[in-house]
């Protein structure tokens, strides 16, 4: 065996172990591959728990699916990988897994598409839902061609989540970085929603990839018709248009009223956008004052 095909199939039970431990699969849920020459792959067997795979537990197969060695059967789920293999000559290796948040999104039939983080902007873009496919059938590898070519991640629809990365760890993080995503868009909605970055900022964020030499699988692209035959071929993100602002408005930083007042004390107190009145502390002061004579006369 190559030291290549050593480390291989050691980072994949790495993967595979803090997949499991994280509780981004159940049981013998999830499937990992990896490119090990352009004629062949090493991936999971299928039936194991990924938190307890040694190294001499792989499969290797060749780029139609066929066995080529192993004691066991490759995971059911390997003509997805294969899809996404045939799909992007520039990455190799694949994770999927069902990280619960991620996959409450995808069971919702939420994606997640808002720009919101600046690092998920930069490593993945957008992630999309892909459409049900029964697992281990044809449907499912279907359903992820449409999607593969724009995005390094996607949410695939009462299912889970698919990553793919230029080697085992890189595909690895995508899936934890998808699965946090989920978890503060779930937390920023449980308070009220997210406030979106706008169009301009995540163009300077695209603009970055380069400089932290992280390859991105497409543009962002403001035409999601601007496909070719069934796949798609640039991203959408959820952006507002709005030049002259900040992502988040300067006044929920420094917790001044938003409009400016006339320097007379109760003249700059203001309505938020929700309705809610704010007074700065010089302004309640006056209001109590106010109160206190007016019940003196
Ligand atoms: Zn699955």
């Amino acid at each position: 065996m190559t030291k290549v095909e050593e480390q291989i199939r050691a980072d994949i039970v790495e993967a595979g172990r803090r997949l499991y431990a994280r509780s981004y699969v159940a049981s013998n849920d999830g499937n990992i591959s990896a490119r090990l020459d352009e004629k062949r792959l090493i991936t999971t067997p299928k039936s194991v728990c990924k938190g307890f795979m040694t190294p001499d537990m792989m499969v290797i197969v060749d780029y139609d699916g066929r066995k080529l060695s192993g004691a066991r059967d490759a995971s059911t789920e390997l003509p997805m990988h294969l899809e996404i293999y045939r799909n992007r000559p520039d990455i190799s290796a694949v994770v999927h897994a069902h990280p619960p948040l991620a996959t409450g999104f995808a069971v919702a039939g939420i994606p997640l598409t808002r720009a919101v983080l600046a690092e998920v902007i930069t490593t993945l873009g957008s992630i999309p839902i892909a459409e049900y496919g029964t697992p281990s059938t044809k449907e499912l590898p279907d359903a992820v061609r449409k999607y593969i070519k724009a995005h390094d991640g996607m949410l695939l629809a009462n299912h889970g989540a698919v990553t793919c990365g230029t080697d085992v760890f890189s595909a690895y993080y995508k899936m934890e970085t998808i699965e946090h995503f989920a978890k503060i868009s779930l937390v920023a909605r449980m308070l009220g929603g997210e406030n979106l970055i706008s169009r301009d900022e995540v163009e300077r964020l695209q603009g970055l990839r380069g400089f932290y030499g992280i390859p991105s699988p497409a543009p962002l692209c403001a035409d999601p018709a601007a496909g070719t035959g069934d796949q798609v071929v640039c991203q959408v993100l959820e952006a507002p248009d709005s030049p002259d602002e900040r992502l988040v408005p300067d006044t929920a930083l420094s917790g001044r009223p938003e409009r400016g007042g006339t320097g007379d004390a109760r003249g700059s107190m203001s309505a938020s956008r929700d309705g809610e009145i704010r007074l700065t502390y010089g302004e309640l002061t006056a209001l109590i004052a106010d109160a206190v004579r007016t019940l003196k006369d």
